[in-house]
């Protein structure tokens, strides 16, 4: 497969860790993406089982160490910005041994910086239609041009557009668990020093943390959706859910909220997971959110993004010129995988959004008399066993 040139729709971390590998085993990749930059932002994320092995074999675990988030611990506080509870880092973050914390833009900086010298970037396009003649496949940009490549592969995530071009449209895949997330830089106006408050109430959990790396700080926001996401990127339309959903809360929520208007980063999007019986068609496939999101609840699309992407790569150099044997073999290695992670996200957020007054003074007093109970610590662990058991659900070959 010497030279075979593969086209990447999307430069988020699935896309930018495929062009590496791809270019590692000796294909042209080119990586076109929507945003007229590389995209910072997001949520601090872990990165976890499998995933590690992937960032190690790039050998960028120690820049990732660099740049960790060492985000020391969690309170959860009330209306009145009480501190109810407080548990360490790790506890909380749920990891163990090598588990690394990121910012999710900081981890998409560093796996780009990898590939920018050897691999072509198109900013600011979108592939906008998409012919696959059996030979290869001719594309054409919304810029207007026109190119041919032998393989294509959507990384563009949860509202995938090659997706949609070539398996057929949206509501086909994507199942929408009924909340939306929203996440932005603000003013660090607490003075957070590594630390992340988070408030509960009926439907709606808000939270803001500072990290290491970051003089300001990020807020999140959680919430039962009150409407479908019918255009996910009407910012405007957003951002007036999000203070109407939050309207009338106490604690920081109207300065968190005003911090939204002048985030470089505002992200929004409902918490949706991504189901399909083939992450290939002819010569084009699908790695990541695009073919298997797993939804922020999961708390594992980062991992999945990297360890499909790996594997992706690796099974198309494995099977030489077979491209077909090569989209078989990533199906075959990663399917199991896609679905235990996916599993996660039902269940996780039931304990992240609570929906009624009861559950949510139920779940304060608790969190104000674990620091009584003796083992709390151990009991988290127990709490986060099954995303540990998630993220290892997979052997990696060395391709
Ligand atoms: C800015 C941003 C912030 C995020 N924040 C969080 C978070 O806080 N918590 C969380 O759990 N998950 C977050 N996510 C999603 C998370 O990054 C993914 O679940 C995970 O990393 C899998 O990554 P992915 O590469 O498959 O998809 P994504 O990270 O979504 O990346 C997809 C990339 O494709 C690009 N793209 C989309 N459409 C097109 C198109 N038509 N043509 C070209 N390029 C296109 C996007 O701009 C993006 O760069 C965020 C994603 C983004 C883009």
């Amino acid at each position: 497969m010497r030279n075979t040139s593969v086209l990447i729709s999307g430069a988020g971390i699935a896309g930018v860790t495929l062009a590496y590998w791809l270019r590692r085993h000796g294909f042209t990749p080119t990586v076109v993406e929507r945003a007229p930059a590389l995209r910072q932002g997001g949520y601090k994320i872990d990165i976890r089982g499998a995933a590690l092995d992937v960032v190690t074999r790039m050998g960028v675990m120690d820049e990732i160490r660099r740049e960790r988030t060492d985000v020391r611990g969690a309170s959860v506080v009330n209306a009145a910005g009480k501190r109810l509870a407080s548990m360490g880092g790790d506890t909380f973050g749920g990891r163990e041994g090598e588990d690394a914390e990121i910012l999710r833009g900081d981890l998409n900086r560093i796996l780009y910086e990898l590939t920018a010298n050897e691999v072509e970037y198109l900013f600011d396009d979108s592939i906008a239609s998409l012919t696959d003649d059996g030979d290869g496949v001719k594309v054409a940009f919304e810029s207007g041009e026109t190119r041919t490549f032998d393989l294509v592969v959507g990384a563009d995530g949860l509202h995938s557009t090659t997706r949609a071009l070539a398996f057929g449209p949206e509501s086909e895949y994507v199942r929408d668990l009924g909340y939306h997330i929203s996440i932005f830089s603000v003013p660090n106006h607490l003075g957070l020093d590594r630390w992340e408050l988070t408030y509960v109430s009926p439907g709606r959990t808000a939270l803001t943390y500072s990290t290491a790396k970051d003089t300001g700080a990020k807020a999140m926001f959680l919430f039962a959706s009150v409407s479908p996401d019918d255009d996910h990127r009407d910012r405007d339309r957003q951002q007036k859910l999000l203070t109407g959903t939050y309207a009338g809360e106490g604690w920081e929520i109207p300065r968190l909220l005003d911090g939204m208007a002048d985030a470089p980063d505002f992200y929004f999007d409902s918490l949706s997971q991504v189901h399909m019986d083939r992450w290939s068609k002819g010569r084009v496939a699908l790695v990541g959110d695009a073919a298997y999101c797993a939804s922020p609840a999961s708390g594992q699309g980062t991992s999945l993004a990297l360890v499909g992407a790996y594997v992706l790569a690796g099974e198309l150099a494995a099977a030489g010129d077979d491209h077909e044997a090569g989209f078989g073999g990533y199906e075959q290695a990663m399917r199991h995988f896609a679905e235990q992670n996916q599993k996660l996200g039902p269940g996780n957020i039931r304990h992240m959004v609570l929906r009624s007054k009861t559950q949510v003074w139920f779940q304060m007093k608790m969190l104000s008399l674990m620091k009584y109970l003796p083992g709390k610590e151990r009991m988290m662990a127990k709490v986060m066993e099954p995303i540990q058991k998630a993220a290892r659900a997979i052997t990696l070959k060395n391709y």
